[in-house]
């Protein structure tokens, strides 16, 4: 485990049940099992995280997750490099794991049929603003549904997700291709990479984990995200239509995504 974090304290967030481990299938395993068939995933939390955006305030609370295998890795080179005491390559290796994160709203692990949303991440839109994209309206206004939501619920930000799974170097490629005319998806293809390469099968463990076998509710337009999670085990997921954030900079992202099949009107992109 994370041994820049100092072993102690470690054993002492295990104690207090703040590190656990689940299997692919959501079930909790020892944190200090072998790795065994399948994936497993690390989850440190709940961490009480008060929000501020817009001027609305969420108190939410955040679990961060990881790979176990990538913590694995991570783990037993940062006991060399602590060793050498070689900061620079450390930072190098930690800023390298897929960290996702979870932030829970209301009470969505007793109550009814949870609202979730399962945002990929956008450096560009979540953080900067940019309107090239509507994902930073988005991430907010399914923090404030969820929160205006009496059965509460999630959202899984995955942070590996950028540019729909190639990363933020070959999206800022594809923004200099769409500029030269070609449209998110064929921009993609242009550089070699799939379309969508998202891999929603952590998003889909940490849901089995929260969640268990409950029916929930997706703030989606992408019915192919739907598809992924119930090909993964989960079932009973009702769509709820997401629209947020058109804006003229957008309009033909939006068309493109809505020719791909997103579940987009025209009056959705038009208003
Ligand atoms: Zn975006």
């Amino acid at each position: 485990m994370f041994t820049y974090i100092d072993p102690n304290v470690r054993a002492r967030l295990v104690e207090r049940d703040k590190l656990i481990r689940i299997d692919s299938g959501g079930r909790r395993i020892d944190v200090d099992a072998a790795p065994g068939d399948g994936e497993s995933i690390s989850i440190l939390g709940p961490i009480p995280l008060p929000l501020d955006r817009h001027g609305r305030h969420f108190e939410v609370q955040w679990y961060a997750s990881v790979r176990h295998t990538e913590l694995s890795k991570v783990q037993q080179l940062a006991d060399v490099l602590r060793q050498s005491r070689s900061q620079q390559v450390f930072a190098m290796l930690a800023s390298s794991m897929a960290v996702n994160s979870v932030l829970l709203i209301g009470d969505p692990l007793q109550n009814g049929d949870p609202l979730v949303r399962v945002h990929s991440s956008c450096m560009t839109g979540d953080v900067f603003g940019s309107q090239r994209c509507e994902c930073g309206p988005q991430f907010v206004s399914a923090l404030q549904r969820i929160d205006d939501d009496p059965a509460g619920g999630m959202i899984i930000y995955m942070s590996g997700h950028e540019g729909r799974g190639i990363g933020l170097w070959a999206k800022a490629a594809t923004y200099l291709l769409q500029d030269s005319g070609e449209n998110t998806y064929q921009a993609n293809r242009s550089l070699g990479l799939a379309e969508d390469s998202r891999d929603f099968s952590d998003a889909a463990s940490l849901l089995k984990y929260f969640l268990k076998d409950r029916p929930f509710r997706l703030l989606t337009n992408n019915p192919k995200k739907i598809e992924d999670l119930t090909a993964l085990g989960l079932h009973d997921i009702t769509p709820v239509k997401h629209v947020s954030g058109v804006s003229q900079a957008n309009r033909d992202y939006l068309s493109a995504k809505r020719d791909w099949g997103h579940d987009l009107t025209p009056e959705d992109i038009d208003r």
